[in-house]
């Protein structure tokens, strides 16, 4: 299997660190509102990955933290802290905020056919690593305190901008702010690892005691006590959005290789944004469209995963109702199309088609190449539209792709049988056939069509379906 690296810029080889094995750690929501479907088109992404690496026969251990606290307004740690906003907001406690919109994101993974990560990890809930983390970055001389914060010293750590590849005076420009709000910090990209509760802090809700007196961990932290706690140092892959390699990932990447001198992940992998018009979907404006909101337009949940997959993770890709409304289109042909073969008296002791065993090929393929869902789909709408495969062989290969693209085929339904009437007229319709009275033939199918079947002649013999 090929997978993108961010950090090398190439297409490599994925060769895990322990045999048969793959730990995978993906960013999670910051629970202080509903997820919009530009976040849910990352998770998508991440979850094709880990399925299609259960496809090539890894065992995937697979950790998402969830940022219930020290998440500020801005990623460069200006603002406020968005639990406390959310709560200020709907006049709850950030607590209250957190398990609710917890609650609505793991629904929303449902609806996606998502698979739920081994390991849901609450910032909160890790406390205690996150403060060791931050000591032992004081004891390798890379953390320094002020009277209203510890700051991670970037000066201190060589490669800081390895993943990002920028230059740091870019970064500097979006720090600016910081440095008002905090004099005594040494270099404006420095970034909060432990926020006292003085200040503009002094109100905050949540907070816990630490060797540098009350306060809070900075967002980042979370991340690399987490990862290093549930997965090891290294490990595999890292994945998230590409919006979080310029700050989020840099900082985690500076904290874990700079806490415990070895690197954090083999492998980072980010997914594209969503757009809207003309920009990105953003957790706020116009522009903020929840799953939630499809829905209520009567679309299918699954048709926003067929619409995702439709294009690589790695291309910005625009989303449209109509685009939406096209996949629904496809998805409701899949569905139909899988049901009739459910339906079918199938022959199981054939042996399987040739072609069944290159189409399995070109599938897992399509996913070894750094995850070409377009090309996977692709195989799987070649192999319903092929005339010359067995229902038997169709109906098994669908349902394998189904593992990794996940559109719920395996719980379509079979369709009701045919009334009696018709079924008699498709047997009448084979006796023709057979004895090449075409005409006759052509007759009867014109007569089953009135009743609103057409009849499909197949390689086990005719079936009929609702038209
Ligand atoms: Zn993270």
């Amino acid at each position: 299997m090929r997978i993108f690296n961010t950090l090398t810029r190439k297409k490599e080889i994925f060769r895990p660190l322990k045999k048969g094995r793959v730990g995978l750690y993906t960013c999670g929501p910051t629970v202080y509102n509903y997820a919009h479907i530009g976040n849910l088109r990352t998770y998508i992404f991440e979850d094709v990955l880990e399925r299609a690496l259960e496809h090539e026969g890894y065992a995937v251990r697979r950790v998402m933290n969830v940022t219930d606290v020290g998440h500020l307004t801005s990623d460069a740690d200006a603002g406020e802290d968005k639990l406390e906003k959310g709560a200020k907001r709907e006049k709850k406690s950030p607590w209250d905020i957190a398990k609710f919109y917890t609650k609505a994101f793991i629904a929303d993974l449902g609806h996606l056919n998502i698979k739920k990560p081994d390991v849901l990890a609450p910032a909160t809930k890790f406390i205690p690593e996150q403060i060791k983390l931050i000591e032992q970055l004081f004891s390798r001389g890379y953390a320094y305190e002020t009277p209203r914060a510890i700051y991670f010293d970037v000066s201190k750590f060589k490669g800081y901008m390895r993943l990002s590849r920028q230059k740091l005076a870019e970064k500097s420009v979006r720090a600016r702010t910081e440095v008002v709000e905090d004099p005594q910090k040494r270099n404006p990209h420095d970034f909060a690892l432990w926020f006292k509760r003085v200040g503009r802090f002094k109100n905050h809700i949540m907070h816990w005691a630490s060797p540098w007196g009350v306060g809070f961990p900075g967002w980042h932290v979370e991340c690399s006590a987490i990862s290093s706690a549930l997965l090891g140092q290294p490990f595999d892959i890292h994945t998230g959005g590409i919006d979080h390699i310029a700050v989020h990932h840099t900082n985690e990447m500076a904290q874990s290789e700079g806490a415990y001198g070895r690197p954090l992940a083999k492998y980072w992998m980010h997914g594209e944004f969503l757009l809207m018009g003309k920009g990105k979907m953003a957790k706020s404006g116009s522009s903020f469209i929840t799953l939630a909101d499809i829905v209520k337009k009567g679309f299918d949940p699954l048709a926003y995963r067929l619409f995702v997959l439709g294009a690589h993770y790695r291309t910005p890709l625009t989303f449209s109702y109509e685009a939406l409304h096209a996949a629904e289109n496809a998805l409701a042909k899949m569905r139909r199309t899988v049901s009739m073969l459910k339906s079918e008296k199938i022959n199981k002791t054939r042996t399987p088609n040739s072609s069944s065993k290159i189409y399995m090929r070109k599938f897992s393929e399509a996913l070894a190449d750094d995850l070409n869902t377009p090309k996977a789909l692709a195989v799987l709408w070649n192999v319903l539209d092929d005339m010359a495969l067995s229902p038997h062989d169709k109906l098994s290969l669908v349902l394998s792709f189904d593992k990794v693209v996940a559109l719920g085929l395996k719980d379509i339904k079979k369709l009701p049988p045919a009334p009696l009437t018709v079924q008699k007229l498709a047997a009448e319709r084979e006796l023709y056939r057979r004895h090449k009275q075409f005409a006759q033939a052509d007759a009867l199918r014109v007569k089953i069509g009135a009743l609103g079947y057409s009849v499909e002649d197949t390689p086990e013999g005719p079936v009929v379906h609702p038209l």
